[in-house]
């Protein structure tokens, strides 16, 4: 079994510095790069908030929250990759960039090293053939927010080595989350569900058939969501959806995938959700609201 103990984390954003805080929070020495210190800053700063956070609830004391956040380095290049066990990719959901960031990656990871993505729809098994290591390379799919959310889906591509699926389905137990196996089809399980019922809730904002407040509280009280999708889709971020989206339809041919114009505007636009402050609401106020 591959011995895990450090893991370096490609992408410091919403999702990239909560896998760094889960792992960090459970021992694992943590190297986490982006493309600039501000972005990293800004992954740290939130990790530390997190943290606090449970810190103040008691389900952490204050010397763990040290000891983890003295476990995480930070790097605005690969090149410090060569002593890492695991590299997970958490870019932007993006194939093109994807794929030059695990080029870039694989030459300077040591020959051992399992290469994991954290993509929430791409192909796991086109990804790993265009590294050097498809045979340890697979899907590690952590939901957000992912310091408290219990789920990690892992994807097991075409290539992917019983012995790599296998270490990290014990990586997710050490992480004290719950794996389920997904074989690799568009969008795997979870946002194979989700998303069409997120974009079937803008098509009915998009029709007129209800505001954002009205589809919102319809499913929240209506179908026991704990939150409306149109306020799930700014959570996630409507450029994460519109990509999921458009691998669904790209992905199985079936015209049922379409990405809602509104949604496609929406992201056109450059609002994207709660990351920028405004999506289907405005965050910049206490109380967020809707902005159709
Ligand atoms: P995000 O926009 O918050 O963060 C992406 C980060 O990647 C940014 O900090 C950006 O600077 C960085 N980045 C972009 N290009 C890079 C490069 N070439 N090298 C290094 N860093 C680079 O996005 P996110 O929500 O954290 O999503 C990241 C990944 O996680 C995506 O693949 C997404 O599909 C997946 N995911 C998202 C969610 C969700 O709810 N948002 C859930 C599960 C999985």
């Amino acid at each position: 079994m591959t011995n895990i103990s450090k893991v370096g984390i490609i992408g410091a954003g919403q999702m990239g510095n909560g896998i760094a805080h889960v792992f960090a929070q459970s021992g694992f020495e943590v190297l986490l790069s982006d493309l600039s210190q501000e972005s990293l800053d800004k992954g740290i700063a939130t990790m530390e908030k997190n943290m606090q956070r449970l810190v103040g609830r008691g389900k952490m004391s204050e010397d763990e929250m040290v000891a983890a956040l003295g476990r995480v380095t930070t790097s605005t290049t690969l090149d410090d990759f060569g002593d890492v066990d695991l590299a997970i990719e958490s870019a932007v959901e993006n194939e093109e960039i994807k794929k030059k960031i695990l080029v870039d990656l694989c030459p300077r990871l040591k020959e051992s090293a399992i290469v994991a993505t954290n993509t929430s729809s791409i192909s796991i098994t086109r990804l790993a053939a265009i590294t050097d290591r498809p045979d340890r390379f697979a899907g590690m799919h952590f939901m957000n927010p992912v310091p408290v959310m219990q789920l990690v889906e892992l994807i097991r591509g075409i290539t992917t080595s019983a012995e790599t699926f296998d270490a990290i389905r014990e990586l997710t137990l050490k992480l004290n989350k719950t794996p389920v196996s997904s074989e690799d089809f568009p969008a795997f399980m979870v946002n194979r569900i989700l998303l069409p019922m997120i974009n079937e809730a803008i098509y009915t904002l998009y029709e007129g058939v209800g505001s954002v407040d009205a589809i919102d509280t319809a499913m929240r009280l209506g179908a026991n969501h704990p939150m409306g999708p149109l306020q799930l889709a700014d959570f996630i971020g409507l450029d994460t959806c519109l990509a999921i989206m458009q691998v669904l339809y790209d992905g199985l041919a079936d015209t049922k995938y379409r990405p809602c114009p509104l949604l496609v505007k929406y992201v056109e636009a450059g609002w994207v959700g709660r990351k920028v402050n405004r999506g289907f609401y405005d965050y910049t106020t206490e109380v967020p609201v809707p902005t159709r």
